[in-house]
């Protein structure tokens, strides 16, 4: 097997990027790149400082001043917005719903972008996102995009929040998610979309671990075969 492949996971919320990347990190000591907590981070600092999504300026002076960084620390991803950890506050559904608005400002995305090629530059990464394989590593060694029923992926995200302690219900969060897909998938920039070459996963009847394992096997196969 090659050392330091690049492998992007693309595809909507609750599709089961984040855990299937997560496991897949571990199993090949690879970084772990979410790059929905960037644009998660970004909306918080809007939030915080009140800027409305669509004021271009103010996104643009945002842009040149903030500082991301993401720590993996024990297998648990940390991230930092300005030396302040915001893991937790980034996740919640009104970050959500700003990440999605935010992020089809094309003075976002190129913020954005160098960040994230740097981050894969050295190859060995597990690229978690919306446009990993299609914009951000269009050379990607794999490209996988996951995808599953509206029903399974709203039940999956509702069990996430729940579990984290938000007060949320079940059609609020049917609601945000469907609102998010259109917005990710119709905007000009990077929409949500496969790769050309990506292998396309529906994981509606499928545990996380019978996906990381598909993946897996892929890989290994293909990299056997040379
Ligand atoms: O993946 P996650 O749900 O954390 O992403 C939050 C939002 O960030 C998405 O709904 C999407 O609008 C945006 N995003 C994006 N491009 C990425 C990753 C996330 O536009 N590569």
């Amino acid at each position: 097997m090659r050392e330091k492949l690049v492998i992007t996971i693309d595809g909507p919320a609750g599709a089961g990027k984040s855990t299937v990347s997560k496991v897949l990190a571990g199993q090949f000591s690879y970084l772990y790149l979410d790059t929905g907590a960037l644009y998660r981070t970004f909306a918080y600092k809007v939030w915080k400082e009140n800027i409305a999504p669509d004021d271009k300026d103010r996104l643009a002076e945002l842009a040149k001043r903030i500082k991301i960084a993401l720590e993996n620390e024990n297998g648990n991803l940390k991230i930092l917005c300005g030396g302040k950890d915001v893991t937790r506050e980034i996740r919640i559904e009104q970050i959500s719903l700003l990440a999605s608005k935010i992020s089809a400002q094309p003075v976002v995305r190129e913020a954005l972008l160098s960040v994230q090629r740097d981050m894969g530059k050295n190859g060995g990464v597990i690229a978690e996102g919306r446009d990993t394989g299609t914009v951000i590593f269009p050379k990607a060694d794999y490209k996988f995009f996951l995808d599953a029923d509206i029903k399974e992926r709203v039940n999956r995200r509702y069990k996430e929040l729940i579990a984290r302690g938000e007060c949320v219900d079940f059609s609020e969060v049917k609601r945000d998610i469907l609102l998010r897909d259109k917005q990710d998938r119709e905007r000009e920039v990077a929409p949500l979309k496969p790769a050309i070459d990506a292998i396309a996963i529906d994981t509606t009847n499928m545990t996380i671990f019978d996906v990381a394992n598909t993946i897996l096997k892929i890989i290994r196969v293909k990299e056997a075969a040379g």
